[in-house]
């Protein structure tokens, strides 16, 4: 094709503004503002054609060649997929003891998807001491491959030595997407990891897929106190990095007849080399904080109970269903309840089989934390109140009416028994 015939950016001067938008996304920092106007580096350009749609005052366009598409090689590097060659879906395996938290199988399950539209691999990766066990339990969770280093330095959780290790692997093997489980663990070494390696990392995503046409993986969360939800892409580096709440994603069933293949790899790493030592292990006292993020049935109350004391309401309706209590953030800033009973974007994700909330509004910061739950129940006085929009079930009226029925009705009908054998669901 002769030079004069191939396409190239334009620009309209005059309906320039100078906004600058081009020059910052453009992925050959092709353009720059000089002046009033944005000048084109024709010995950069690409035409890649990025700059087209950002542009407020559409003073950008293509002229000559082919109409429709760029050609391959004028795609930047991440609308190929592969920036600097890394490709594969990666999950860190979280894991005490070899006991494993189930984000990381949920992660599994959100990964397969990822992996599966990319058409790439994925893996898991497992630190720790005797953790084979876990490589092969993370195949029956639908991880083709495992990167293991079995080192005793990575006996207990230790920030340096833990991310040294993802480091290391993360270098040599090049995954192209790392998940973490946005557990206390994980948030710690999810963002080691990022800041070591300058790459991006969006926390507790809510959402996770492929972009179709960039294939960047889209990270969607909540953004501005949940009052917009942000779709976040990591354009230029890699690994584009996420860590994710336990319950927000599913696991699959977990198959045994899956295989996977295990990568074992050394970490040049001895106990000298690591400045944080464990010298005791004391287990958190509080041991009566509910296990509200793998609850089966949970009962909610909200600044509808009027008083702290509607809350021993609430715990005779979780008892009498076999259930444990969640609150809303009003009642935590009220001082009625702790914290560890929030349910919602400032306190825990759930996902139980059924969840009801008793005088709670439906703000969207609460029900991005239990939205997911299998049924929704809602006892409301206001039959406009938003938590109706999305329950399953819907009581109007006054919830202590209400709920000392339900629990009559509960223990009358042995509702407890039936719920926990799985009969009545
Ligand atoms: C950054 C940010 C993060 C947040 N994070 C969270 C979070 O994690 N979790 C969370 O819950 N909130 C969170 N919030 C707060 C959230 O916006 C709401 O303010 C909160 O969820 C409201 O709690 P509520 O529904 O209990 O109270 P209200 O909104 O006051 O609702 C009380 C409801 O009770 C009903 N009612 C009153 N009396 C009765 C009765 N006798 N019987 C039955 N119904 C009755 C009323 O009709 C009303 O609908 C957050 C807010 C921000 C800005």
């Amino acid at each position: 094709m002769a030079k004069d015939k191939q396409p190239r950016l334009v620009i309209e001067p005059e309906k320039c503004i100078a906004c600058g938008l081009c020059e910052a996304e453009c992925p050959f920092d092709a353009i720059h503002i000089e002046g009033d106007v944005a000048v084109i580096d024709y010995d950069k350009c690409k035409v890649c054609r990025k700059c087209i749609p950002i542009c407020p005052t559409n003073c950008l366009s293509v002229e000559g060649g082919k109409e429709a598409a760029p050609a391959e090689a004028a795609k930047p590097a991440e609308v190929t997929g592969k920036v600097g060659g890394y490709s594969g879906v990666w999950v860190f395996a979280e894991q005490d003891s070899g006991e494993v938290h189930p984000v990381s199988w949920e992660l599994l399950g959100c990964g397969r998807t990822l992996a599966d539209t990319l058409g790439c691999e994925l893996a898991a990766m497992v630190l720790g001491e005797d953790v084979e066990d876990v490589a092969i339990e993370a195949g029956y969770y639908g991880a083709d491959r495992a990167y293991v280093i079995d080192n005793p330095v990575l006996q207990v959780y230790r920030t340096s030595p833990y991310a040294a290790a993802c480091i290391s692997l993360i270098s040599k093997y090049k995954p192209e997407i790392v998940l973490v489980g946005a557990t206390t663990l994980g948030r710690d070494l999810a963002g080691a990891i990022a800041t070591e390696l300058g790459t991006g990392l969006t926390a507790d995503c809510t959402g996770l897929d492929i972009d179709e046409e960039t294939k960047l993986l889209r990270q969607t969360r909540p953004a501005f106190g949940g009052s917009i939800m942000a779709t976040i892409l990591t354009r230029e580096q890699r690994p584009q990095m996420s860590t994710v709440r336990p319950r927000v994603m599913e696991a699959l069933p977990r198959d045994e007849t899956r295989q996977i293949e295990i990568i074992s790899e050394d970490l040049a790493l001895t106990e000298e080399d690591v400045l944080t030592k464990i010298i005791g292990f004391q287990a958190d006292s509080d041991l009566d904080a509910p296990n509200l993020q793998y609850a089966e049935i949970i009962c909610s109350g909200g600044r509808g109970l009027g008083s702290p004391s509607g809350f021993e309401l609430i715990q005779q309706l979780a008892d009498a269903l076999g259930g444990v209590m969640g609150a809303s953030r009003a009642t935590v800033d009220a001082g009625w309840i702790s914290h560890d009973h929030q349910v919602g974007q400032t306190g825990i994700t759930v996902r139980p089989r059924l969840y009801i909330a008793c005088g709670i509004s439906g703000a969207i910061q609460h029900l991005v934390g239990m939205q997911s739950s299998d049924t929704i129940v809602a006892i409301n006085t206001d039959p406009d109140a938003p938590i109706f929009q999305i329950a399953d079930y819907g009581i109007v009226g006054d919830l202590y009416q209400v709920v000392p029925e339900l629990i009559r009705l509960a223990k009358e009908r042995n509702l407890k028994e039936k719920l926990l054998s799985g009969v009545a669901f």
